[in-house]
This record gives C-alpha cells, sequence and structure tokens, in this order.
C-alpha cells in the first residue's frame, strides 16, 4: 500500500513538496479552500479533499481539528505542513501524534521549545553558543523594561517570545519611548501569539542575516548544508536571499556550522530545520533563533549542495537514517533567490489583489522557477502576497547576479505590480555587488526612485522593440492592442510629464 501524505498548505510549496512525494512514490492530497477553489496547487495532487471552509472564520490551513478529522476520513498516513500556517505549532504537532498521523517535522516539545525564543535562546546558551547582549528571559513589565535597557544602554529592540514572520517586535531609540511601546508590543504579541512575553536585545545598528540550514535524523545524526544570507529584508521580511553568503569565510562557516549541528544533537532535533544568527558590523556573530520547518529560501541551498531537503524531510519522518555524512557535502557554486510578492515598489510595498492577466517565466538550465499562480490566476487579499520564487544558480556569485538579473529581465507579468523590479534594483546596486548590503538596506539606502529609471530603461526597450518589429516585420496589426495601447498612454503621459 502506498503511504498517503496530506499537506496542510498551498500555492508554491505545496507544488514543491508534492513534487517529492512522486519521487518517493507517496500519493499526494492537498485541501481545495474555498477561498480560493481553482488553485493552481489543485492541478498537481493526486487527491483534492473539499474543506468546504467558506463559512469558517479561518481557512483550513489554519484549523488544526478540521484538518485532522478530514485526514482521518482519507486515511492520511502523514502530514506535511510546509511554511507558515500550522508548521510551528506544537499543539498541532501533537494532535497529529495523538490521532496516529505522522507530523513531518521535529517533535512537537521541540517545536514548543524553539517557538519560544526566550526558551531557545537559553538551550543555546547550554550548547556554548554565543548570544546577543539581552535580558536572561522576558521581563516582567514596562518598568523592568525599562531599568533593564539603561542598563545595557539604546538603542534597544523589544521582542515577543512568541513572535515570527518579522511581527512583534519595536526598536527603542531612546529611554523616553520605552514604556510605552513596550505595553503596545506586548499587548500586539498577545493578540496575534497569544502570548504577551516580550524580552529585549541589544539593537545592532547595521548587521547581516545569516542562518545554517541543518538536516538530523531519529537515529542522532546531523548535517549542515552550509549557510545562507538573507539580509535583504523589509520589515524583518527576507526578500532576496543567497547561499552562500560572501560575509562568512571557510574558517567562520566550519565554526557557525559546528554550532549549529552541536546545538541540534543537544536538543534532540531531527527533520529539517535553520539557526539563524545575527552578525554585527565586526563581524561578531550571535545566535538569534531556530525556524523547526522547511523555510521559503531553502532552494538557495538545494541548488549549492544538490540535496533535496523536501525529500530528506519526508524520509527522516519515516524513520530513514541520513546517507549523506557533513564529508558529502560540498558547495558547487553560488544561488540567488528572488521572491516574488504581488505588492507594488513604488508605493510602499502595498498588497495588490485582482487578476493576473499573463504571467510568464524566465526559462533555462541554471534556472529554477517555484510558482502558485499561473495566467488568469486570481491574487486574493485571505493569503500571504508572494506568488513565486525566482531561484537561479552561477559558477560563482558574479555569474549568479548576472544570470538572475538576466532572468528577471526575461520574467513578464501583466496584471498586477511585483517586487520584480525591486528585485532588478537591488540585484543592480553596488552594495548588493559587493556583498556589503545589511538589514538597514532597504529602510536606509533604497528610494521608489530608484525603480523609476528602471521602468523608464525597460518600457524604453520595449518601445523600440515593438517599433523595430512592427515596421520591419511590418506587424502592427498583429501586436495585441491593450499592449500598445498601455505603450501608448505611457508616452503620452511621459510627454505630458505627468
Ligand atoms: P522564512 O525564513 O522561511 O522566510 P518567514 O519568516 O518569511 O520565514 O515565514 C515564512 C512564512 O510564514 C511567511 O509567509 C510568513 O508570513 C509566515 N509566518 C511565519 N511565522 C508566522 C507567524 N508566527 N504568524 C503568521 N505568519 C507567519
Ligand atoms: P522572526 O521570528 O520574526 O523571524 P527574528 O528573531 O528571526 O524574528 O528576527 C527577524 C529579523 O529582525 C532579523 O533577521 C533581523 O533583521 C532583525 N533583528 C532581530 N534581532 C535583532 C537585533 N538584536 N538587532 C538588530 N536586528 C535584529
Ligand atoms: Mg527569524
Amino acid at each position: 500500500m502506498k503511504k498517503r501524505l496530506l499537506i496542510a498548505n498551498r500555492s508554491e510549496i505545496a507544488i514543491r513538496i508534492i513534487r517529492s512525494a512522486h519521487k518517493l512514490g507517496i500519493v499526494a492530497v492537498v485541501f481545495q479552500s474555498d477561498r480560493e477553489p481553482d488553485a493552481l496547487y489543485l492541478q498537481y495532487a493526486d487527491e483534492v479533499i473539499p474543506a468546504k471552509d467558506a463559512g469558517d472564520e479561518k481557512p483550513v490551513f489554519l484549523n488544526p481539528e478540521k484538518i485532522v478529522k478530514l485526514a482521518l476520513e482519507h486515511g492520511i498516513d502523514m502530514i506535511h505542513p510546509g511554511y507558515g500556517f500550522l508548521s510551528e505549532n506544537p499543539d498541532f504537532a501533537l494532535l497529529c501524534e495523538n490521532n496516529g498521523i505522522n507530523f513531518i517535522g521535529p517533535s512537537p516539545q521541540l517545536i514548543r521549545d524553539m517557538g519560544l525564543k526566550t526558551v531557545a535562546k537559553s538551550m543555546a546558551i547550554k550548547a556554548g553558543l554565543p548570544l546577543v547582549p539581552g535580558s536572561d528571559g522576558p521581563v516582567k513589565d514596562a518598568a523592568a523594561a525599562k531599568t533593564f535597557a539603561d542598563s545595557i544602554g539604546y538603542p534597544v529592540i523589544l521582542k515577543a517570545s512568541a513572535g515570527g514572520g518579522g511581527r512583534g517586535m519595536r526598536i527603542v531609540e531612546k529611554p523616553e519611548t520605552i514604556e510605552r511601546q513596550f505595553k503596545s508590543a506586548s499587548d500586539e504579541a498577545l493578540a496575534a501569539f497569544g502570548n504577551g512575553d516580550m524580552f529585549i536585545e541589544k539593537y545592532l545598528q547595521n548587521p547581516k542575516h545569516l542562518e545554517f540550514q541543518i538536516m538530523g535524523d531519529k537515529h542522532g545524526n546531523v548535517i549542515h548544508l552550509g549557510e545562507r544570507e538573507c539580509s535583504l529584508q523589509r520589515k524583518h521580511q527576507k526578500i532576496v536571499e543567497e547561499a552562500p553568503s560572501a560575509s562568512v569565510t571557510e574558517q567562520m562557516r566550519k565554526e557557525m556550522g559546528e554550532m549549529a549541528v552541536r546545538f541540534a544533537k543537544a536538543i534532540g532535533y531531527y527533520s529539517a530545520g535553520t539557526i539563524e544568527f545575527i552578525m554585527d558590523e565586526d563581524g561578531s556573530y550571535y545566535f538569534m533563533e531556530m525556524n523547526t520547518r522547511i523555510q521559503v529560501e531553502h532552494p538557495v541551498s538545494e541548488m549549492i549542495t544538490g540535496v533535496d531537503l523536501v525529500d530528506w524531510q519526508i524520509r527522516v519522518a519515516l524513520g530513514e537514517k541520513l546517507t549523506i555524512t557533513q564529508n558529502d557535502i560540498k558547495l558547487n557554486g553560488w544561488a540567488i533567490e528572488c521572491r516574488v510578492n504581488t505588492e507594488d515598489p513604488q508605493n510602499r510595498f502595498s498588497p495588490q489583489t485582482g487578476f493576473i492577466d499573463k504571467i510568464q517565466f524566465p526559462t533555462g538550465d541554471h534556472i529554477r522557477i517555484e510558482t502558485g499562480v499561473q495566467s488568469g490566476a486570481v491574487v486574493t487579499p485571505y493569503f500571504d502576497s508572494m506568488i513565486a520564487k525566482i531561484i537561479v544558480h552561477g559558477t560563482e556569485r558574479q555569474d549568479a547576479i548576472e544570470k538572475t538579473l538576466n532572468a528577471l529581465e526575461n520574467f513578464t507579468m501583466i496584471g498586477l505590480k511585483t517586487t520584480v523590479p525591486f528585485c532588478r534594483t537591488v540585484l543592480r546596486h553596488p552594495d548588493f555587488v559587493d556583498a556589503s548590503y545589511t538589514t538597514r538596506w532597504v529602510d536606509s539606502v533604497f528610494t521608489p526612485e530608484m525603480l523609476e529609471n528602471e521602468e523608464e530603461e525597460m518600457i524604453g526597450a520595449l518601445a523600440a522593440t515593438i517599433m523595430y518589429a512592427s515596421e520591419y516585420l511590418q506587424l502592427s496589426s498583429d501586436i495585441p492592442s491593450y499592449k500598445s495601447d498601455r505603450l501608448n498612454v505611457w508616452v503620452l503621459n511621459k510627454r505630458l510629464n505627468y
């Protein structure tokens, strides 16, 4: 009998997991949510369970009881949670286990421990990892927060112990505002995560975000697959990621990788996991948190190591021993991932919803596309704005940058604005080219004017191509009218200086 795997997720990651399931001869089952009944991932699955969640307060992906009930009705053996949603919810993992369903991830207890950053940090100290100077566990109240921050000096960052997805954080510049900020952050964390505990860290002014991918089995073996640099962030959320990092020397990679493995072994970790570090301008680095799931940016690690992380998540869940050792892991070349979010970078990245009239991805040997949409798809306001990822491999960093830029040039989307023009601006910028960018780059360097030039350049090139095509090949009547209309309106607006 073939194993039956249910994916408690949607979009590109659902398709990614289906691919691994099929490779391993496993039946892939997904939910159809009434919030997006025609989603692309449904076409890839072997079986679709209608979730009938239209009247529910939350989509099925956030409803543990409903997921497990339907899983049992459909004879499901294992559940892959993907990322986001319930992927780091220990109660969900436990509910699966208690119902005899194999949850693909580490043990529920470790998900619980790592889900509280303060607990994770205390376990990291025990394993000898360096920590950002900060409070020892949560601070009691606003007054205690002020006393502590006064003692270590400003700026500080208030962080929700149960926070995630870049939320639940406040940067405090001066003592006058800390008590007010503490209260609002704590209330917000309580509402968002059901836990208002806050802790304090020294705020590093211009840091880099570096993270190590690890993989462990249920027999005590753990390896690391090198680092990713994810410093290109907006509102603490990653947009462009690369592997390896130009800021990590061979020596550092060895040290940090060994630390990551030591930590994972000390806590008895199995499955895929990520140990996040923050690196200060002077090169010192500190443990920040651990993510107990597959990450959005996992493909860059796969591209440079040749290891399929989702395959291994499933195989480990089935009890298999890792057949790869640390010595087998050789980093090959360079990979860059650009997240395609339906957000308008011209307009404070405001979310875009509606129809995708047309979407066309670049193709090529060194290009990997992970997408959850196709032409004609609808982007709803119910879910995250990331619709696709463009991942590119190069022989070395400069080659990867050039190939990624090339791939981005060959991405077309009509209907909604995306972060692709922003990614192009980033990859062309000297701070990216020389790898000096930090997590502050978007806030301190980026301005929307940097995009406009790009758009002009692109439309200029498009206009020239269309003129050439229509004059030389006499195709003018074949050019879709809406395209030339758009172009005409644009040219007119430019002439009139709008
Ligand atoms: P990654 O390191 O994989 O990029 P992110 O922090 O971007 O991780 O989270 C992955 C996805 O999960 C994003 O879509 C993010 O919005 C969502 N997410 C992560 N944690 C939470 C959370 N606690 N609450 C809500 N959404 C979350
Ligand atoms: P999340 O669970 O939301 O991913 P993290 O603790 O991983 O939270 O922090 C997210 C991001 O916030 C980091 O990648 C970094 O950009 C920023 N950040 C976190 N802690 C600090 C700090 N002490 N100093 C400066 N920036 C920080
Ligand atoms: Mg994080």
